[in-house]
């Protein structure tokens, strides 16, 4: 199908998908996968009106074997695309399962302490002529090709393939990873890649060049699980805070770059500065007289560069996906691009507001909002815990997570004390859903994903099959074109994966 005929078909589509929110029996039954590449077999019939994508890790197919891996999550879930952890050094895209929390499939044991991670395709070096990194090539299966060794048999049962891609690198594994590095508010090198380093930018456009060049991908899943220096600095995020070496980035690149767009950059040094000591004067505990918020305040309004350096940080990601989406569209129009949004995005209202559904929409063929509803509720409590470190420290907790779930339009939720163990419900999977289709005008697909088995701490919620159905019906109903089921195969309990397709089948159109 060629581009222009493409969009005139989606725009087709997703004006069916608008008529159905208004209440239409049913949501956005175009044939999505009539979008995918030329000669592909039509899947089996009870996948072809969703798109179906499943994120897995290389490793489940060298453990389990390609033939039985594809046959599982097809035949249980109706996957009609597999997300394939192409490049990632995140254990919770590739690897096998954590310590402790085994799946009824693959090998029932970890490698959580060998993981090493990279590039699980072959890396052709014509490609990488303007990028000063190497060692990127992922040790762990030896000389396996996933894409090489998959895509046949996924392209044989009508399953599409996409390069799902994150990131970040670990430093100590990657050489050259200093030219890429981000730099702290004190000129210290950091483990994190700055977004906006044209190293950086040039190899993850080289990383999609030899994908689309050397394989039949149907697509790209770009992953970002990061944020700004205001963010960071005040802990806004879930799980271990990082502190302040997360207050970024003063490169050379992004400090000229900043001065050509206005920005005071020795200002931006000074607020943050200051900010730190704020947060490390807030985190002893001693409340100043006007109160730990009131001061955090005053200081936003003494140096306005400090959301300026947050903005600027938040666009030059959201730079480098454009980026991606050119560098892979003009190479081949057909290859679908989308981004996975990260769940923060569903706690924080600070990093909410930098996630602008239609601005993304522009440099995307579909979003993948993450809305991990049983894991999701440890998240948000860790989350609450940790803004109440900071500018939040004079509210009582409760009162915090009643104040975020108002600002955030969550209804009916549990108090704090029981979130951990309740996880979030359903109505949030389809309140998170229903705005992503809104923000993006339907003029792209949302493909929510829906976390099944995402490890959780002992008395925390963990998914059931009811949970995972209702999850996947409440995305359904409230205009997602599909779903994306992670976050990834390994730590999926059968059950919970049949559970998913028994909702999708029992559509009324499949
Ligand atoms: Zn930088």
């Amino acid at each position: 199908m060629k581009e222009t005929s493409r969009r005139s078909f989606l725009r087709q589509f997703c004006a069916a998908g608008a008529l159905a929110l208004k209440g239409m029996p049913n949501l956005a039954r175009a044939p999505i996968d009539s979008l995918s590449a030329p000669g592909k077999p039509a899947p089996s019939s009870a996948s072809r009106k969703k798109f179906v994508g499943i994120q897995i890790g290389a490793i489940s197919f060298v453990d389990e074997g390609i033939d039985k891996a594809l046959d599982t999550v097809q035949r249980l879930a109706g996957v009609n695309a597999v997300m394939i952890s192409v490049f990632t050094y995140s254990y919770g895209s590739e690897g096998r399962q954590q310590p402790g929390q085994f799946s009824d499939h693959g090998l029932q044991e970890s490698n959580v302490a060998t993981f090493h991670g990279g590039d699980y395709a072959t890396v052709h070096p014509e490609y990488y002529r303007n990028v000063p990194f190497g060692g990127f090539r992922a040790p762990d299966l030896g000389s396996y090709d996933v894409f090489e060794s998959v895509i046949p048999k996924a392209s044989a049962r009508g399953i599409q393939t996409f390069a799902w891609c994150e990131d970040q690198a670990t430093p100590r594994y990657v050489t050259g990873f200093e030219r890429g590095a981000e730099v702290d508010v004190h000129g210290r090198g950091t483990g994190q890649m700055c977004l906006n380093n044209p190293y950086v930018r040039n190899f993850f456009a080289a990383l999609a060049e030899d994908w689309i060049k050397s394989y039949p991908i149907d697509g790209i899943m770009f992953g970002s699980e990061r944020q700004g220096p205001l963010d960071n600095a005040i802990h806004a995020r879930y799980g271990r805070s990082h502190g302040p070496a997360r207050i970024t980035c003063f490169c050379g690149y992004c400090t000229q770059k900043a001065r050509a767009k206005g920005i005071d950059v020795e200002r931006a040094k000074e607020g943050y500065q200051a900010l730190e000591g704020w947060v490390e004067a807030a985190e002893s505990g001693v409340r100043p007289g006007d109160g730990n918020f009131v001061t955090f305040w005053r200081l936003l309004l003494r140096y306005p560069e400090i959301l300026a350096w947050e903005q600027f940080w938040s666009d030059n990601q959201h730079e480098l996906y454009a980026l991606i989406y050119r560098a892979a569209k003009s190479i081949r129009p057909s290859v679908q691009v989308g981004f996975h949004i990260w769940h923060s995005n569903s706690f924080s209202p600070f990093y909410r507001a930098e996630q602008d559904y239609w601005a993304l929409s522009q440099s995307a063929d579909f979003l993948k909002p993450v809305v991990y509803n049983d894991c999701g509720g440890p998240r948000l409590a860790e989350y609450i815990r940790n803004v109440h470190s900071t500018v939040f420290r004079d509210i009582p907790s409760q009162e915090l997570l009643d104040w975020h779930y108002g600002v955030l339009n969550y209804k009916g939720e549990a108090d704090l004390s029981e979130l951990p163990s309740a996880g979030l419900s359903a109505g949030y999977v389809a309140e998170e859903t229903a705005r992503a289709v809104a923000g993006v005008k339907n003029q792209i697909p949302i493909y929510p994903g829906i976390g099944i088995n995402v490890p959780t701490g002992g008395g925390e919620k963990k998914a059931r099959p009811a949970d995972v159905r209702a999850a996947v019906r409440a995305a359904l109903a409230s205009g997602a074109s599909g779903v994306i089921l992670s976050r990834k195969y390994y730590e999926m309990h059968l059950a919970n994966l049949s559970a998913a397709g028994d909702e999708i089948r029992s559509l009324p159109s499949s």
